[in-house]
């Protein structure tokens, strides 16, 4: 007989499912089993062998129970071909009757680039609409259009190894250390091995970050143009300007320099304008100007703004105006959010682009693409990028849409109006791997796809790399890829010529032709030509490494950086100086709303957490949301750390945990973006969020919202730890996976009985309870077994203060015990752990280590360095995203120590 031990274990190469930085992983593979196991790819050259936490921690996120496993339509399921008919009839008929643009397809930077270029196909070639988009446009289609005006192309200059040969590293808006931790450990190893380079952090918030900037600039929520424009008048005032590179490769650049210096006519005005120290904005424009050999990377503090496009070209400009493009160590560098954004822009996956980086408003463009594809219907005008699209579905415009692999009821601004609007649309198609979603949970036909391990194709990252992603297991119950799915809706839909493959090297192949396609010196050049890989074999798509586009005959191995020699894909092949000027966000902080909104990501979930919750581990750093809040702000508002608030918006409300914290600019708050209904009530951040955006980019602005934050008067506040799924039915409620259990976060604004417990949810009485309760405290411990086996506990209190709620980590850890003894149970009921059996709030979650564990070893060895604690307890020791919350406690530790000595 065959088990799952006697199988040799298959390692494969692969890449992380989570952010644009695109790391190579090598993964262990126990087919029968259905067990993976990952560890970096040291021959990718992203990555070189590190992975972060989140990374780390995908063979725990496999598990079947979770998946979608069979179609459904209308809440039954079915066989596939009923399943594809239903869809290929639904959007049939809404066309006939409504025309092309009653249609949309909503995508995601999740989908592999075969998966994305066949929607796009069938969309804007075949259906004949633009209504295409993805939620890309969430993350960097501010980055796209910026690289459009300036460089005539959606181009990323520079690459990560230019990391370690820059003199200067500038990050705006990017809590790099959380959101791309292994940009950000290679800049700390660069910063290592060169103490000499200097790292400035742009942004509000002192975030992890910073544990490695000379200089932060807690700049104001918006003003980035002012910032660079009066940087860019600083270069030319200082004579800090590459005139050769600028009158031989720009154009436009008297005209920029003349708005730069009106929006800032000297540094005090630049200063006040941004909210910053004169000083700290002189050193900043001293190092910009004085380092030959200088990065600014961005992400989303810049991108999603209503500003945003010139907010990159803002930066551009100043690098252009420099020369410092295209050279090692010196460039712009947009940081992306998603696995395969990348490779959707390179297809063409959002509504205003066409196909391998070619236009839909260009005739030619689209005459070129119509031949290639033997299509006669490509639209003319762009489609609806995702916030308007979604506001046509709530009114009606569009009538039938198909969600693949994202979850916009959470993720998408003003996510009520966008819940309420697919709950009117006359067709929901939702394609995901996962069994519920906010969004899945309203689809009309849902279908299984198939998940990041059994996906099979390629993806881009933020430097271009092109790398396999390889399917590890068979797919889960019937899901399908998602290339499959679209192309037999396509068949069904009347197009099997266009949509015949019998693999889907044969669909990347066909895009690699079409990037190549009168891409020439005669019909003009575009950046994007991998026409190197349109006679690839299936052999050599299997065993293709990674390797950055361009890949053709001038570069057939790739190319690390672009415009060096001084040519860029604009008509008249020079670098456009774009005119930009300050603007303040559109919807600024009133009497009603007197705090600013600002949203991003954690170091240990991704997105909406469909996955990332899966692993026990990634929950426990911050196991609910929160809103982060100055101390001058709380006082103002009444809001105690720990303690819960209510956010709202013109748009919407939520519930979130207080963290106090002077790593708040005053008058502004943070909320993580990761919670959904299916995880926290009332904690989807997208409820809250503003729907405006770029004009130009249509990226919404998530990091601008008025909103106001007061105490969330509560009644009562516990938790309760479970062997299985429960409905607490309590008006806070966060459901927190752990190691077989599950948690619950919980809170009521009015009383409850404790005592009716266990007739509620044991009505058979098959378990054993113990009850603890103080009258007069009005605490409350709860225990349920099973035999000697915890089933349940439940803890709660009239307030959430920590002396009254036990440690829920060591809690949570009686539940891994097959049978508890007397003691263990009375401990339990006490509420007081054991000595040193309390590791507190998880810090490292690579380890599984806490902030008690690693207090304690601190103290007991007398340690003064990151490094040292990591030799004690492996903390840190991984992926490196929490260094920085190591050194933050030993800097606490060390200022007990010396209070102690005075
Ligand atoms: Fe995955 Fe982390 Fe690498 Fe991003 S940085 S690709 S999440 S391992």
């Amino acid at each position: 007989m065959t088990t799952a031990q006697s199988i040799p274990l298959q390692t494969l190469r692969t890449t992380c499912a989570y952010c644009g930085v695109g790391c190579g992983i090598k993964a262990e593979v126990n087919v029968v089993g259905r067990a993976v196991s990952v560890r970096g790819d040291d021959e990718h050259p992203s990555n070189q062998g590190r992975l972060c936490s989140k990374g780390s921690s995908l063979g725990e996120t496999l598990a079947v129970e979770s998946r979608l496993l069979h179609p459904e339509v209308h809440g039954q399921t079915t066989d596939w071909n009923s399943a594809l008919q239903a869809v290929a009839e639904g959007f049939k008929q809404v066309i006939e009757r409504y025309g092309p643009d009653a249609v949309a397809f909503y995508g995601s930077g999740q989908l592999l680039t075969e998966d994305y270029y066949i929607a796009n196909k069938l969309m804007k070639g075949f259906i004949g609409s633009a209504n295409i988009d993805t939620n890309s446009r969430l993350c960097m289609s501010s980055a796209v259009a910026g690289h459009k005006r300036a460089f005539g192309s959606d181009t990323v200059a520079a690459c990560y190894d230019d990391l370690d040969h820059a003199e200067l590293i500038v990050l705006v808006g990017s809590n790099t250390a959380w959101c791309h931790p292994i940009v950000y450990q290679r800049i700390r190893a660069a910063k290592d091995a060169n103490p000499q380079m200097k790292v400035v952090v742009i942004d509000p918030r002192r975030t992890a970050t910073c544990d490695i900037a000379d200089l932060h600039l807690a700049i104001d929520s918006g003003a980035d143009v002012a910032l660079y424009n009066g940087l860019l008048a600083y270069l030319a005032e200082h004579d800090a300007l590459d005139q050769r590179f600028v009158e031989n490769y720009t154009e436009g650049f008297e005209a920029c320099l003349d708005a730069a210096r009106q929006d800032g006519q000297n540094l005090q005005q630049v200063a006040a304008r941004c909210g910053l120290p004169l000083a700290d904005v002189r050193t900043f424009f001293a190092w910009f100007t004085g380092h030959d050999k200088v990065m600014t990377l961005y992400s989303q503090g810049v991108k999603q703004s209503s500003a945003g496009v010139d907010k990159v070209n803002a930066i551009l400009n100043c690098h252009l105006a420099t020369g410092r493009i295209g050279r090692e160590g010196a460039g712009p560098l947009s940081l992306t959010g998603q696995p395969n954004a990348m490779g959707g822009r390179e297809v063409g996956g959002l509504a205003n682009q066409l196909a391998a980086h070619m236009s839909l408003e260009n005739p030619e463009h689209r005459d070129r693409v119509g031949r290639f594809w033997g299509s006669t219907v490509i639209p003319s005008k762009p489609g609806l990028p995702a916030v308007d699209l979604f506001d046509a579905v709530a009114d009606g415009r569009i009538k039938a849409v198909w969600i693949m692999a994202t979850n916009p009821v959470v993720s998408l601004p003003n996510a009520d109006k966008v819940k309420e609007a697919l709950k009117g649309c006359d067709l929901v198609v939702v394609s995901d791997c996962v069994a519920h979603s906010d969004t899945l949970d309203l689809a009309h036909i849902k279908l299984p796809a198939q998940g990041w391990s059994e996906k099979d194709g390629m993806v881009t990252n933020s430097e271009r790399y092109i790398t396999r992603q390889r399917g590890l297991l068979a797919p889960a119950g019937q899901a399908k890829p998602d290339w499959w799915i679209l192309c037999e809706v396509a068949k069904r839909m009347g197009h099997a010529e266009a949509f015949t493959y019998a693999h889907h090297s044969e669909i990347f192949v066909e895009h690699a032709a079409l990037s190549g396609f009168e891409n020439d010196e005669q019909h003009g050049l575009r950046d994007f030509d991998i026409s190197g890989l349109s006679k690839l074999t299936r052999e050599a798509y299997e065993a293709f490494v990674p390797t950055q586009w361009p890949i053709n005959k001038t570069y057939p191995k790739g190319r690390k950086r672009f415009f060096g020699d001084g040519r860029f894909f604009t008509p008249s092949q020079k670098a456009q100086f774009i005119v930009v000027k300050h603007r303040l966000p559109v919807n600024l902080p009133n009497d009603q709303y007197p705090l600013v909104l600002n949203t991003g990501r954690l170091r240990d979930q991704w997105h909406t957490m469909t996955r990332s919750a899966l692993a026990p581990r990634l929950n426990q750093h911050r196991p609910e949301p929160f809103v982060e809040i100055h101390p001058g702000d709380a006082q103002r508002f009444q809001l105690v750390n720990g303690a819960l608030a209510h956010l709202r918006s013109v748009w919407g409300q939520m519930f979130a945990r207080v963290r106090v914290t002077d790593s708040q600019r005053p008058g502004m708050v943070f909320v993580p973006m990761h919670w959904s209904e299916q995880y926290a009530r009332k904690g989807r951040m997208g409820a809250l969020v503003n729907p405006v955006v770029d004009p130009v980019s249509g990226q919404p602005e998530s990091k601008h919202t008025p909103v106001s934050v007061r105490p969330l008067k509560a009644a009562w506040y516990g938790f309760a730890l479970s062997r299985s799924d429960t409905d607490w039915n309590s008006d806070y409620c966060v459901k927190v996976n752990g190691e077989q259990h599950v948690r619950y976060e919980m809170a009521g604004t009015s009383e409850r009985s404790w005592e009716a417990l266990p007739e509620q949810i044991d009505s058979q009485q098959r378990w054993q309870w113990q009850l603890y309760q103080d009258e007069s405290s009005r605490v409350v411990r709860l225990a349920a077994f099973d035999g000697d086996k915890l089933c349940l506990v439940v803890c709660a209190a009239p307030d959430h203060a920590l002396a009254l709620l036990p440690d829920r980590q060591w809690m949570g850890q009686l539940f891994a015990k097959g049978s508890l003894n007397r003691d263990e149970r009375q401990q339990l009921l006490s509420g007081v752990a054991p000595s040193g059996q309390s590791t507190g709030a998880t810090v490292c979650a690579c380890f599984n280590v806490g902030e008690t564990t690693i207090k304690k070893v601190i103290q007991e060895k007398g340690l003064r360095d990151y490094a040292a604690v990591g030799a004690a307890c492996k903390a840190g020791t991984n992926c490196g995203s929490c260094i920085p919350e190591i050194k933050q406690i030993l800097a606490i530790e060390a200022g007990k120590a010396k209070n102690h000595v005075c």
